[in-house]
This record gives structure tokens, sequence and C-alpha cells, in this order.
């Protein structure tokens, strides 16, 4: 049921509860405001994805820091918005039959989706009066750094990405995802905090958070380059459809074998050099565009069954959980995002 509740208080219980009970607390996906000294108000997505627990964890972390006996002393106005409370009470991504809670924001292919209509209700209340900035907390599998995504490179984006890690990818699809609604509204970013309950993840949403609760405005001058390093999508590796595949030290015989803790590469740059997997197939990878196009060709390499990349890139997202490998990829491969010359 995706009725939008409206609040102007936390009620205590929030505090210290669990994922898997929010319904105690809010039992409809929940809007609430907080007024504070300084404007415009600063909002704060969490629980879109219902099992990505660490953005509850990071806001009442936030809150419990402002509590005092009546309400709360917030050095700024707050929205926060707690989503897909159905999912994470039965410790689920979404629900199979409604639309993704980060795919329903404005620019959605599905406008009329009973989440989509959720969302704008959401949107049009908090733009009443401004934003200062959108901040959505999210998890991802396998073994990540934190890290921030924008849409928009502009000075403020890069500062909000800055302040999360040293590294932050710029993303364009897919549609209907909450940061890309806040495009011409105001500095916005999804921070990525590892796994769920990733304490580094949690600690440092929290320090950002909270620097944006005090912050006057955003620094003038511009960010230093070597402070931020951002990155981009360029292919996705995928595992041909019927290979029977495992991993090194694994009982059984497989078409293609990845090296052990293949998930130690995340985010870091993969040399031609290194080979990644063992094959006795032609083509058990396969590389796409965003769109579609297929690379392997021009990406991957297989020599006497070494499989290698033609051009150093950065693996990430990777995961060891063979169920996700087969649903959605092995892993997505990044570049730089100034690079000038084309990957393919
Ligand atoms: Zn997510």
């Amino acid at each position: 049921m995706n009725r939008l509740t409206l609040r102007h208080d936390i009620p205590d219980a929030f505090l210290d509860i669990s994922y898997r009970d929010i319904k105690k607390v809010f039992d409809t996906p929940t809007l609430v405001h907080l007024k504070g000294e300084k404007n415009p108000a600063l909002f704060v997505s969490v629980l879109l994805h219902g099992n990505e627990y660490s953005g509850l964890i990071i806001m009442q972390e936030i809150l419990k820091k402002y509590k005092e006996t009546q309400g709360y002393a917030l050095p700024r106005s707050m929205w926060m918005f707690v989503g897909n409370v159905e999912a994470a009470s039965k410790g689920l991504r979404r629900l199979d039959d409604e639309l993704d809670f980060n795919r329903a924001w404005p620019g959605t292919s599905e406008p009329d989706a009973p989440t989509s209509k959720l969302i704008s209700e959401v949107m049009e209340k908090i733009t009443e009066d401004g934003l200062f900035a959108a901040i959505d907390l999210h998890n991802n599998t396998g073994k990540n750094p934190p890290y921030g995504c924008i849409s928009v490179v502009n000075e403020k984006n890069k500062y909000l990405s800055s302040f999360f890690n040293h590294i932050a990818m710029v993303f364009h699809t897919p549609k209907g995802v909450s940061t890309m609604a806040f495009d011409t509204i105001c500095p916005a970013i999804t921070l990525e905090c590892s796994t769920p309950g990733n304490q580094l993840g949690i600690e440092k949403a929290v320090a950002l958070i909270d620097d944006l609760m005090h912050m006057d405005h955003f620094p003038e001058r511009p960010l230093p380059s070597h402070d931020l390093q951002l990155v981009k999508n360029s292919a996705v590796l995928k595992i041909a459809d019927n290979v029977h595949f495992g991993f090194e030290g694994e009982e059984g015989n497989f078409d293609l074998t990845l090296v052990d803790h293949f998930d130690r590469h995340n985010f870091t740059r993969l040399e031609t050099s290194e080979v990644f997997a063992h094959t006795t197939l032609d083509k058990p990878i396969v590389a796409t565009l965003e769109d579609g196009t297929d690379v392997t060709d021009a990406l991957i390499r297989n020599v006497n069954g070494a499989i290698s990349l033609k051009k150093p890139l950065m693996p990430a997202m990777i995961t060891l959980d063979k169920r996700i490998i087969v649903q959605d990829c092995l892993c997505y491969l990044l570049e730089d995002y100034f690079e000038k010359n084309k990957v393919i």
C-alpha cells in the first residue's frame, strides 16, 4: 500500500528500530519534516531499497546527536523520506509486483505506476521552499569502497562527492533514479555506503550529512582536481548464457574459472597483463556498452584460455554471489570521466 504519511515529529522508537521492524513506527512510506536553524532544508532519503539498511542507521545516528528533551535542535531544517517500508519489513530490495522506489522519480519511464505517484507527492512537498542538497542513501553487494554517484558534473556535486570519498561515479541511466530528479533543483548525490551495515560507509555518510547540516554555503573555490577522481561506466561484463562457471579453489569442472578473490579488484585498475579467468571456451564472457552494443572482441582477450582485458579499466561492483552474477552481471568496467578517447 503506497499511501504517503506526512509528519513533523520522530517517534522515539524510530531511533533504535531495526529495518525489519520499521513498520511498527512507520507503517506506510513516510516523509518527515523537522525544523532547524538554517534554511533551506536538507533532503535525505533512506530505504528506497528495502534491504539497504545503512541509511536507517545513519539517520538514527544523526537524529540521536541532535535530540533534546523537547524534540530536536537541528542546525538546518531537514526532510527525511523513509521509502519502501513494506519491502524493508520483508528484508527485500522491493516487492515483486511494484515499481522499484529508485526508478520512480521524475523522468521515470513509468509515470503512472503507483510508486511514481507516491514519489511525485514527495517531490511536490520537499521542493515547496527550496532545498540545500539531496542525499540518497544506498548499499551495494560485494566488496566496494563507499563512493558517491552524481548525474551532473558541477562544482557543488564534486564537493559533495569529495566529502564522502576520493572517487565518485557519474551516471545518466537508468531513468527515474532519485538523484537525477534534482539535476535542476539542488546539489544531489547517491551515497553507496558499501555493504549493508558496513561501519566505514556509515561513518562517512554520517560525517557528510552532519557537515551539510552546519555548512552555510558550498565552497566558492573550484575543487582541486587531485581531491576527486571521477569515473564513468564504460561497459558491463556478463557471463555468456549456459556457461558453467566457478571460482578457483571450488570443487568441480567449470567451462570458466574466475580467479580467487576477484572482488579485490573492485575500484582498482585491472591491467592488460592480469589474467582474471581461465576457460575451455572461445567467448565465455560478454562485454556490452550501456546501449547494449556488443564490444566483447574489442575488450576481452582470450589467449589459450587465459582471459584478460585488452585495455586497462577499473572493475566495480564485482560480486562473488553466483545468483547475482547470473541475474545481474559479473561486474562493471569504469574509466576516467574525463578520458578523451572513447574506450571502444
Ligand atoms: Zn540501492
